[in-house]
């Protein structure tokens, strides 16, 4: 299969670079000069939210069975967690059954939790996702901002 044709294959399917790394996918040209092959491969992206998710980089805040949290490497207030699923999910819009529904019922139980331990329960604080890249969303593994400890306006940008 010749590179262009694997290409032509994945746009036919309505793909390219970006929307394969919404899914957690990455496609790298593979070459192989003697045979004269060319192809493309497709491999699982190195998520870096399921990295930290599992503790094999950063730190996190918060763990249960089916949720991780870690601050937010550029906070946007006094405090801004990041709460993840343990399962890899790309955005918000693919929960579409009952199980990955509680799994993002555990998502907000966290953010409560999370709340109260930082002391601002009381006085307020905001649970934001962004789903699609119109809506922010830059990290594809579903993620939910925990954000509090200041006046928060709205609407937000
Ligand atoms: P989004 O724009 O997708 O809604 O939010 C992604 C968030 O992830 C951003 O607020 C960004 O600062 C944060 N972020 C991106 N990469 C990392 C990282 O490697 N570690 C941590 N802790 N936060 C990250
Ligand atoms: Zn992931």
């Amino acid at each position: 299969m010749s590179s262009c044709f694997g290409i032509l294959v994945l746009r036919k399917a309505g793909h390219d670079a970006s929307s394969l790394a919404r899914e957690g996918l990455r496609f790298t040209h593979v070459r192989n000069p003697k045979q004269r092959w060319e192809g493309v491969s497709l491999g699982l992206e190195d998520c870096i939210f399921c990295k930290i998710a599992k503790g094999e980089i950063g730190a996190l805040v918060y763990e249960d069975e089916f949720v991780a949290a870690f601050n937010d490497l550029n906070a946007q207030a006094p405090v801004h967690v990041l709460i993840v699923p343990k399962k890899h999910i790309a955005r918000l819009s693919d929960v579409t059954d009952n199980e990955d529904a509680c799994i993002m019922g555990k998502v907000l139980l966290a953010a409560n939790k999370i709340a109260a331990e930082r002391g601002i329960a009381e006085e307020g604080y905001r649970v934001v996702v962004n789903c699609n890249e119109g809506a922010g969303q830059s990290v594809w593994h579903v993620h939910f901002h925990l954000l509090g400890g200041r006046k928060l306006g709205w609407p937000p940008g």
